[in-house]
């Protein structure tokens, strides 16, 4: 007769299983469908959003649990379950602090704002947009109350279901540390009077000829091609559907190197820690997890930015660009080329911008999201607020909102407190590829060789394959030393700065 552990297991297996199909009809949603069926793909969203819920937050999984978390000394006991019994509870009591209802009312409403979304964001129509807005922010307030935080502040309610552990206060230390050096380094690099040419970076590039360089190049890194696909959405995206099931999307700008290209890096990164979570062995469990949203984020930054942007990764890479867009690019010099790449400039959208100026449209988004959750900036005021803040930080005037506050999914999908994981991500991804480089002293040599397998076995050893067995910030002390620090981030970018603008 199988133990409580055992059934929970199971049990979690079909829960996960559940959930693959939810994700798999999100998928479909952001690449496939047609306007005419959203309204119905709401319900079927909703439907499983809700089946999935309602099986997790039952008695029986609670029953199981309590069960398993009693005979946890008396049966053989293996380095994972203390693990997945932690991680369990933690999600457990999350979840069944939400009713089902505010759950499907959630799913429901979030795919109809999405497809809002899409249509104002079309036609700069912020009015269009904020009826569906405040609805969301209404339902999320709802699910901050439901679920509590020690600070009583409904942003950190939110922030631990993306990032488990920090809150307003703790991303602030961190934040604070960055922002001073971060604002003088941009200041720097405008006042240096030199300017990448960006000009390389904004020639033809016919789709079809960036989609073969950008599916080479995914492969080449890493991505597993037989388990995943590469398709095109309006907000590129990386889903983890399910075991063998891994799907990114990317979009493509004929007028613009940059943004198919490295998006694809970018979600290749999430796309290779799905891959290389132990799902096949653990689906259902924490083990199976990505832990936390920086993580995930530090995975994508390093592809896209300490790699992607390196010179080591442009000595393979650019030969072929160069024959895949021949004769487009006979006259760019490898020096030229590495300076558009990393060119740093204040610009409007945040999925295009720099790798410095990047952090700024954080904490900007970080800023008002908190007040508009806590209901002190209305949503009707939230254009001229965003506008303001971005006069502010990066001394341009917001042309229209479609370039402002309506340019990202998230807060018409509810992801509210996301946002801050992607300045974590930038962080912990530099302290990581500092301590690879410590681990693998060749490793700029094999870059330039076009050989990314070396790096890749380092993060699926160091931190694919552990899941959810530690948060972020033990990941970082375990690899790197050193506490969660936006210094080796700084130094990175500085470093770049003096190289390129001798600022
Ligand atoms: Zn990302």
């Amino acid at each position: 007769m199988s133990d409580a552990y055992t059934k929970l297991l199971a049990e979690l297996k079909e829960i996960a299983t559940l959930g693959s199909i939810g994700a798999l009809v999100g998928w479909d949603e952001q690449v496939m469908l047609k306007p005419g069926g959203t309204e119905f793909r709401a319900q079927q969203g909703s439907l499983l959003a809700r089946m999935t819920h309602e099986r997790f937050t039952s008695k029986s999984i609670g029953d199981l649990l309590a069960a398993a978390e009693s005979n946890a000394s008396s049966t053989e006991p293996t380095p994972d379950r203390p693990v997945v019994l932690r991680e369990l509870r933690r999600d457990y009591d999350r979840a069944t602090k939400l009713p089902s209802s505010l759950v499907e009312q959630l799913a429901h409403t979030t795919t109809l704002a999405q497809a809002a979304w899409v249509e104002a964001r079309k036609k700069s129509d912020f009015p269009h947009f904020a009826p569906w807005l405040t609805k969301v922010l209404d339902l999320k307030r709802q699910e901050a109350a439901c679920l509590g935080s020690k600070s009583g502040h409904p942003y950190d309610a939110l922030l631990g279901g993306y990032e488990p552990g920090e809150t307003i206060e703790s991303l602030n230390k961190v934040f604070a540390a960055m922002k001073p050096r971060l604002v003088a380094l941009i200041e720097r690099v405008a006042g240096s009077g030199k300017k990448a040419p960006i000009e390389i970076l904004e020639r033809h590039y016919p789709a079809a000829a960036q989609e073969k360089l950008a599916r080479e190049a995914a492969v080449a890194i890493g991505f597993d091609d037989n388990a995943g696909r590469l398709d095109v959405s309006v907000h590129p995206f990386c889903s983890g559907i399910a075991p063998g099931d891994t799907r990114i999307t990317t979009r493509y700008d004929e007028r613009f190197f940059g943004d198919a290209f490295f998006g694809t890096l970018h979600e290749t990164g999430h796309a290779m820690y799905e891959q290389g979570l132990p799902k096949q062995t653990h689906l259902g469990t924490a083990l199976a997890d990505a832990t936390g949203l920086g993580i995930h984020e530090s995975q994508s930054r390093m592809w896209e930015n300490l790699v992607g942007r390196s010179r080591p990764f442009w000595n393979h890479f650019l030969l072929k660009a160069k024959s895949t867009f021949t004769p487009l690019l006979d006259d760019v010099s490898m020096d030229d080329w590495m300076f558009a790449v990393n060119d740093v400039r204040p610009s409007f959208i945040r999925t295009e911008a720099d790798e410095a100026t990047y952090n700024l449209h954080i904490l900007l988004r970080f800023e008002i999201e908190q007040q508009m959750l806590t209901g002190d900036l209305n949503v009707a005021d939230i254009p001229a607020a965003w506008n303001a803040s971005f006069k502010r930080y990066f001394g341009l005037d917001v042309p229209d909102d479609s370039k402002g506050c309506m340019q990202d999914v998230h807060w018409s999908a509810g992801l509210i407190g996301y946002f801050p994981t992607y300045s974590l991500g930038n962080m912990y991804a530099a302290q990581f590829f500092d301590a690879a480089k410590r681990a693998l002293p060749n490793l700029d040599d094999m870059l330039s060789k076009g050989r990314f397998d070396g790096l890749l076995a380092w993060l699926r050893s160091n931190i694919h394959m552990h899941g959810r067995r530690f948060t972020g910030r033990e990941l970082v002390k375990r690899i790197t030393g050193e506490d969660l620090s936006p210094n080796a981030l700084l130094t990175h970018l500085e470093s770049k700065a003096h190289e390129y603008y001798g600022a």
